[in-house]
């Protein structure tokens, strides 16, 4: 039984934080939204979530003293780092702090599909949540994807399905979050900044499985590092795919087709080439999204039905235009070295490539050693363009340039491409030190080239 008079603080004054802050007072409780930052460092949309928060009559505090201890239970946005010294504080007083994922799921009555891993978790949540809707049109999306599950979660009946995009950050502080079926798709470098360690960063993502049972199921990629360590330490039922070779149990890439050996049972899919998506990476996450529906229950003919449709997402590997012979793509969502990758990988041409960004703290090295013969010119930009260039003076790679701007570095592109060469914005980097997002630094890179002449 919850008790209608628990006071809970929610930590984060953003759209999630407020999505808690309603479904703590729909549960009947006492809600308070907190942010240590100032109001006038938000933007538009937390300057909207005040808005509502002011007309729904819930209190909020902004940049001020605020004593955790007066609640019963600390609600963190994803975005909330879980080590600051007020939080720590708290923590150490023995209060309670959980994320809003698990806030969320201790409401929850559908059973939830949660995906997580480095890279591919939209893309793949995405897919998942088309093919769950052409099963059960009660079908949620939620989670990193940019709808809170605190959002959904009391609309969601028993007989529904959610599908959950979850982040390392808010898989730091499940107790009771317990998928069905949750997948991982892969563990690269990320976020070290907040995480600290790779350790940390892969604790974090475990915990995904951490309270399954034999009855569930955990998805994983064959090929990854990682695999053996999750296989060891999984109560539930191990379902693997691998875009190399066939696997015992799950969905696999051999040659030109792809395949899924279920109990023994061998059966083709389909021809890779009947996909509307692209790139090695991709056929991972088509595999994985296989992997998860057939765990799920759901009938062949309808995964596949859904998956030759996909297109693919926004801001990943996106074909944007063709200007005087020169292919223009936007991969702005390549925020770290393991997801620029792909991108590097998949084009087929001499590539300009703009990259650089915040500063995360990851090394260069990998993306950098995969640039002889295949870019023709780096264009940087960003916080860590320094760093980046001493990584390619250091593996002798010397065809790089440094602009002040991102409409400088678009425009270079555009005077030196050549016909049958393309132009790759695929950063390696997070976007936040010029711009707001990942989103508005694809969208004003989708609208220059798209006003370029040719
Ligand atoms: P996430 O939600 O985990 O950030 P996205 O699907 O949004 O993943 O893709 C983010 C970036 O990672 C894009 O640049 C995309 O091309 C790349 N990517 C997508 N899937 C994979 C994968 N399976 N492995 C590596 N990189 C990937």
């Amino acid at each position: 039984m919850r008790d209608n008079e628990q006071k809970i603080i929610i930590v984060g004054c953003a759209r999630s934080g407020l999505a808690a802050a309603k479904l703590a007072r729909e549960a009947g409780c006492v809600a308070t939204v907190y942010d240590q930052k100032a109001y006038t460092a938000f933007h538009q949309e937390v300057q909207e979530v005040i808005d509502e928060l002011k007309g729904l009559g819930i209190s909020f505090y902004l940049n001020e003293e605020v004593s955790l201890l007066d609640y019963d239970l600390i609600v963190m946005s994803p975005g909330v780092p879980t080590d600051l010294p007020f939080l720590e504080a708290a923590r150490q007083q023995g209060k309670k702090i959980i994320g809003e994922l698990e806030y969320a799921f201790t409401f929850c009555k559908a059973p939830v599909i949660a995906i997580t891993g480095t890279n591919g978790k939209t893309t793949t949540t995405t897919l998942v949540g088309q093919i769950m809707k052409a099963y059960n049109k009660e079908t949620y999306v939620v989670g990193n994807i940019g709808r809170a599950f605190s959002e959904d979660v009391l609309n969601i009946p028993e007989d529904g399905i959610v599908v959950a995009e979850v982040s390392s950050f808010q898989l730091e502080t499940i107790e009771t979050f317990h998928p069905k079926v949750a997948a991982i798709l892969n563990i690269t470098p990320d976020h070290l900044n907040r995480h600290k360690t790779m350790e940390n960063y892969c604790q974090a993502k475990y915990s995904v499985f951490k309270n399954q049972t034999a009855a569930d199921a955990i998805i994983i990629n064959e090929n990854d590092p990682y695999f053996a360590e999750v296989k060891r330490l999984a109560a539930a039922q191990v379902i693997t795919f691998n875009n190399q070779q066939s696997t015992h149990c799950g969905a696999y890439q051999q040659g030109d087709y792809l395949y899924e050996n279920i109990a023994g049972e061998k059966a083709l899919l389909c021809a890779v080439k009947a996909l509307k998506i692209v790139g090695a990476h991709n056929i991972e996450n088509a595999l994985a999204a296989i992997a998860i529906c057939t765990a799920f229950g759901v009938p062949r003919n309808i995964i596949m039905e859904t998956l030759k449709t996909f297109m693919g997402v926004e801001h990943r590997l996106e074909y944007v235009c063709t200007k005087a012979g020169v292919d223009y793509y936007n991969d702005s969502k390549a925020t770290n070295v393991g997801a620029a990758i792909p991108g590097l990988l998949g084009m087929h041409k001499p590539i300009r490539l703009i990259g650089g960004g915040m500063d995360k703290k990851i090394s260069f090295a990998e993306w950098v050693a995969l640039f002889k013969g295949r870019v023709q010119k780096l264009y940087l930009i960003g916080e860590c363009k320094n760093q980046i260039m001493d990584e390619c003076r250091q593996q002798g790679f010397l065809d790089f340039e440094a602009y002040n701007t991102f409409e400088e570095a678009i425009q270079a592109c555009y005077l030196e491409a050549q016909n049958e060469e393309c132009v790759l914005l695929s950063p390696a980097c997070a976007s936040w030190d010029m711009f707001e997002s990942y989103e508005q630094r694809g969208d004003l890179f989708k609208e220059i080239v798209n006003h370029l002449e040719g």
